[in-house]
């Protein structure tokens, strides 16, 4: 579904936000599962954009780039600018470890190349992703990348 928005920015903004008690504006559309706002259909050419960052571009300017947009509240689906603060990745790590729920605590989960093989190897044997991730203790993606990613491109290299 890709539904052109011709709404102005602002207006989409406000037209989706429910100010409690705590002055959040409450993102009231589709979130992710971190809990987050997601402005589906605006920006066409971006596809989803987490709704507080596009709150944060609308109110306060460009993000830089790598940069992360942080809460001063806490509340992942609020988008009030005044609650929004730009950090680098490393500041925001700071941060959310200051505020105790650091979410890189498992470490990243990539796989080490010399196990590749044997993953591989019982991939197609059957085993599932999900079971080689719980067994190698990384997250599917890590396993999908693998299993799946590097095989479609070796096979889409080997065409050419
Ligand atoms: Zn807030």
């Amino acid at each position: 579904m890709t539904r052109k928005n011709t709404e102005p920015l602002g207006d989409y903004l406000k037209n989706r936000i429910a100010v409690g008690d705590t002055e959040c504006w409450e993102w009231t559309a589709s979130r992710n599962k971190g809990g987050y706002g997601q402005a589906i259909c605006w920006l066409k050419t971006h596809g989803t954009i987490l709704a507080h960052r596009l709150s944060y571009i609308h109110f306060k300017g460009p993000i830089p780039v790598g940069h992360d947009i942080c809460h001063t509240c806490d509340n992942p689906s609020c988008i009030n600018p005044d609650h929004l603060w730009d950090g680098t990745p490393k500041e925001n790590m700071r941060d959310m470890i200051r505020k105790g729920r650091s979410g890189k605590r498992k470490g990243h989960g990539a796989v080490p190349e010399e196990k590749y093989g044997e993953i591989k190897q019982k991939y197609a044997s059957g085993v599932s992703i999900g079971k080689l991730a719980a067994e190698y203790g990384v997250k599917y993606d890590a396993i999908f990348y693998v299993c799946v990613t590097l095989d479609k491109r070796a096979k889409e290299s080997s065409v050419s």
